[in-house]
């Protein structure tokens, strides 16, 4: 089976193209600037599995012009991975908000479409660009079976106790606010693979506790019992707990009224402040970028040092809070740019939690150098386990879709 996994993002369209037997990636793919400034300055850039990466620079002023271009680089008889979009049996999209209503991943029909756009108003900026590249794919691969994997419904399971908040309960009936999570694909990604390995060390799935960190741009940790998502720190947006590269994270919520009224920004002031200038950005005022921050630290900034040592303590803080609620802990899960490459900061988090069994192993932490494969650092007699797994959402996209595909296939 072939599938093409889709990722439309605001100004982007990502995309990868798998075949399932045996499984393989066949080529990825990013469409940039798309649909800003009337999509001139767009580029698409493609990269077959095997040969070279291809380049090119079109106007692409919606996301079905980009589309357009995707489908055509895989097609060509230079660049492209197959002959034919005949050869496409389905398509996995990236979708970011599926409300209550979607607690696995679906096939995509006008009820589904539907729901997808009635969540346009509790995620604006994403689930409108997923939807566009919905309606594109509908056009250019007519009558290909589509699937929706949703960020939100892996943290389903969460109890109401966790995703209630304490405000007046009508705004939870009426309005639909309380926490929802995000970066779902990637946490039960990393969660499954972790629980093979807990598995194999003989602990039974049941048993389970795992505390999965996705630390990239965007950061977000989740309580894992079971295999199933319990807590998790993205609310009812993606601005709630870690502290991320522009976004502040936890905060009271005091603060914004306080912004409006005593120094006169205006909501959507706030918005952009909380969003976009705040995090690792805001407080360092280097970078968003972790890489630059861990460079001013090398360098002896000390607001850069400050930033490193906010990201880390609430790291720090949401994992005795999970391990709290789980009863302990069997296995802590670092992934994503950050996760994956900054060893100060996996070092920083788990220094200190030796009494929840964790023990780092530091020169395994120290001497990672990539892969794809999980890499266990921590020590051989650590009570729990100390994990790098690199995430792979698209790949969690494509099994989902191939699964879900292969089922409604008559028999
Ligand atoms: P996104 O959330 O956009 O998918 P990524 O998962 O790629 O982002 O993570 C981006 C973050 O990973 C950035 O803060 C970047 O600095 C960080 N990162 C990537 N490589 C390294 C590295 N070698 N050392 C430290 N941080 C890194």
């Amino acid at each position: 089976m072939i599938v093409l996994v889709i990722n439309c993002g605001s100004s982007s369209v990502k995309y990868e193209i798998f075949q399932t037997h045996p499984e393989a990636s066949l080529a990825t793919g990013i469409a940039d600037r798309v649909a800003v400034n009337g999509g001139q300055q767009a580029s698409l850039v493609h990269h077959p599995r095997f040969g070279e990466q291809y380049r090119l620079v079109a106007e692409m002023p919606s996301h079905q012009t980009a589309l357009s271009h995707i489908v055509a680089a895989l097609v060509d008889p230079d660049h492209g991975v197959i002959k034919s979009l005949d050869e496409v049996d389905a398509v996995g999209h990236r979708v970011v908000h599926g409300g209550e209503e979607f607690s696995a991943s679906v096939l995509i029909n006008d009820q589904v479409i539907s729901a997808i756009s009635r969540y346009c108003e509790l995620a604006p900026l994403h689930n409108p660009p997923n939807l566009a590249g919905i309606r594109a794919c509908q056009k250019y691969l007519p009558g290909v079976p589509q699937v929706a994997v949703f960020d939100t419904a892996f943290h389903q399971t969460i109890p109401p106790y966790a995703y209630v908040y304490g405000l007046p309960y009508r705004f939870y009936e009426n309005h639909g606010i309380r926490r929802y999570g995000f970066h779902g694909t990637s946490h039960r990604y990393v969660a499954l693979k972790a629980a093979e390995i807990l598995q194999q060390r003989g602990v039974p799935t049941t048993e389970q506790r795992i505390i999965t960190c996705h630390l990239g741009n965007g950061c977000s940790i989740t309580a894992v019992r079971a295999g199933q998502s319990i807590d998790t720190s993205m609310g009812f947006t993606p601005l709630e707990g870690l502290l991320m590269g522009t976004r502040c994270g936890d905060l009271d919520p005091a603060v914004v009224a306080f912004l409006i009224n005593e120094m006169g920004l205006s909501a959507d002031q706030v918005d952009e402040l909380l969003n976009e200038h705040s995090g690792l950005l805001g407080v360092s005022g280097v970078s968003s970028d972790m890489r630059d921050i861990c460079a001013a630290v090398r360098a002896g900034n000390d607001r850069a040092q400050l930033a490193l040592d906010i990201f880390c303590y609430r790291i720090k803080k949401y994992i005795g809070a999970y391990a709290a609620v789980m009863g302990g802990v069997d296995a802590v899960v670092f992934t994503a740019g950050i996760g994956e490459n900054a060893p100060e900061v996996r070092a920083s988090t788990v220094t200190g939690l030796e009494h929840l069994g964790l023990h780092l192993d530091e020169a395994a932490n120290q001497g990672l150098s990539g892969g794809s494969e999980p890499v266990d650092i921590s020590t051989p007699d650590s009570r729990a386990r100390i994990l790098v797994i690199p995430t792979d959402e698209e790949l969690m996209i494509a099994r989902d879709t191939a699964a879900i595909v292969t089922d409604k296939l008559p028999k």
